[in-house]
């Protein structure tokens, strides 16, 4: 049998995923990266026999190929894809190389907001239950990654992007679920519609009698937009606060999984789930009130479950760098705000949209340019009025940070100061 030659475009850490997972089941591959790739990885791939064409895709890199698997960030419109497809040449995602080669359980997940900690808590479900699962995608690992490690019959649960799902095809799951719907992503989307498009299709991975799991609210918005339901499965439907939301739907899905009926019994193993860091995570208090890090909120409608999440009013920090929309929704939630301070990129146009209603009920918005000078005022200000704080942007944090991770160390970091007592293990900057 002659061997394949593999194509990868993209040498991030799902194109690398791939690399190794096509590797190490016989194909001969060749890596295209657009940019520079460090020397010791390179040699560390080429020593393996990986072929590595960096610092600009062209189209030799085609040449004698027989299959390309694009990574998640490479858009449709790439010129190497176009040209493979005019080529008829087979191409596929990362994801649908990956599970062509598992043959093990598959649950799916996607939603605007939810599928990390959904995801996280079907596996802590699971582990409770002594049953081995992969939990990855979207957040952590690479389906490669996953599928390399080895446990080729355990269960892999997977956290989808619309974008992921837009570029894959629909592989045999045991349930899918959709955890919430919002307007986000409408750059890349185009339309609300062709988002709910792309995020339903999580639906058609599931088997005939699998089981499909969303929210009223996601039901709702797919009525309104004219999305079929399937009629070879069944359909539950979770209702509650986001983290019951969450923690119900993955209930579901073990109870599903694991043919039992207890649902009280599986939601028992959620009791000492953690959370995740930077989701509505408590760093510590002032005056004895929580001070909540949720920098993973990058858009109004996680903002919104946050405050709906509240026991006692605080003061909300929102900023960064908006996507262009509203933050009105904010103000059904004004009975949990007591001051808002803004911050960042978008500060002031939050500020402009939420003050009139806010300040018409007596609560006080402040502005601030970056978001350390809008923490430590929010410290003192917390101190002072004897409310808590809830660091919740609902914006993307690349205006002032790498990242959402890099927004929330900076933020346990500055609020550090102005707290009764740190708590243990909360994470903060390395230097
Ligand atoms: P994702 O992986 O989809 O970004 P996360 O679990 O990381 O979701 O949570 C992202 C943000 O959304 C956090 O701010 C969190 O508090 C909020 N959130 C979590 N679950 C839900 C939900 N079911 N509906 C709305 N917001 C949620």
């Amino acid at each position: 049998m002659t061997t394949r030659r593999v194509l990868i475009i993209g040498g991030g850490v799902s194109g690398l995923a791939a690399a190794q997972l096509a590797h190490k089941i016989g194909y001969s591959v060749r890596i295209s990266d657009r940019a520079v790739m460090p020397v010791e990885k390179k040699s560390s791939l080429t020593a393996q026999g990986i072929e590595i064409k960096d610092g600009g895709h062209d189209e030799s890199h085609l040449a004698d190929m027989d299959l390309v698997v694009i990574s998640p960030g490479v858009r449709p419109d790439h010129p190497l894809l176009v040209l493979a497809q005019k080529q008829n040449l087979p191409v596929e995602s990362e994801i649908d190389f990956a599970l062509r080669n598992f043959h093990g359980r598959l649950v799916a997940v996607t939603g605007t907001n939810g599928k990390s900690t959904t995801v996280s808590m079907i596996g802590h479900i699971l582990d409770r239950l002594g049953i081995k699962s992969s939990v990855g995608g979207n957040l952590g690992d690479p389906p490669s990654a996953m599928v390399l490690r080895g446990d080729l019959q355990s269960t892999l649960v997977l956290e989808l992007s619309s974008y992921q799902l837009e570029q894959s095809q629909a592989h045999p799951a045991e349930a899918a679920a959709f955890t919430s719907f919002s307007n986000d992503h409408i750059e890349r989307h185009g339309t609300l519609e062709a988002y709910m498009a792309a995020k339903w299709r999580v639906f058609d991975w599931v088997k005939p009698g699998g089981v499909c799991l969303l929210t009223k609210d996601v039901s709702a918005a797919a009525k309104s937009f004219g999305m079929v339901r399937r009629t070879d499965v069944t359909w539950i439907e979770v209702s509650g606060q986001h983290n019951e939301i969450n923690a119900g739907i993955s209930i579901h899905v073990v109870a599903h999984l694991m043919q039992r009926t207890d649902l009280d019994r599986l939601g028992s193993f959620l009791a000492d789930f953690k959370g995740l860091p930077f989701r509505c995570e408590i760093v510590g208090t002032i005056n004895g009130r929580p001070v909540i890090n949720d920098s993973k909120s990058t858009n109004c409608e996680s903002t919104c479950a946050a405050l709906g999440g509240l026991k006692s009013p605080v003061i909300l920090m929102m900023g960064g760098k908006g996507k262009g929309e509203s933050y009105q929704s904010v103000t059904t939630w004004a009975d949990h705000i007591h001051a808002l301070v803004c911050f960042g990129a978008s500060g002031q146009s939050i500020a402009d949209e939420l003050s009139l209603p806010l300040g018409g009920l007596g609560k006080d918005t402040w502005v601030f340019p970056t978001m350390d000078e809008a923490v430590q005022h929010a410290g003192a200000a917390a101190r002072q009025c004897g409310c808590g704080v809830l660091f919740s942007p609902g914006c993307a944090s690349f205006d002032e940070f790498r990242n959402f991770e890099h927004r929330g160390m900076e933020f346990n970091s500055t609020i550090s100061g102005a707290l009764d007592k740190t708590l243990d293990g909360i994470p903060q900057p390395k230097n």
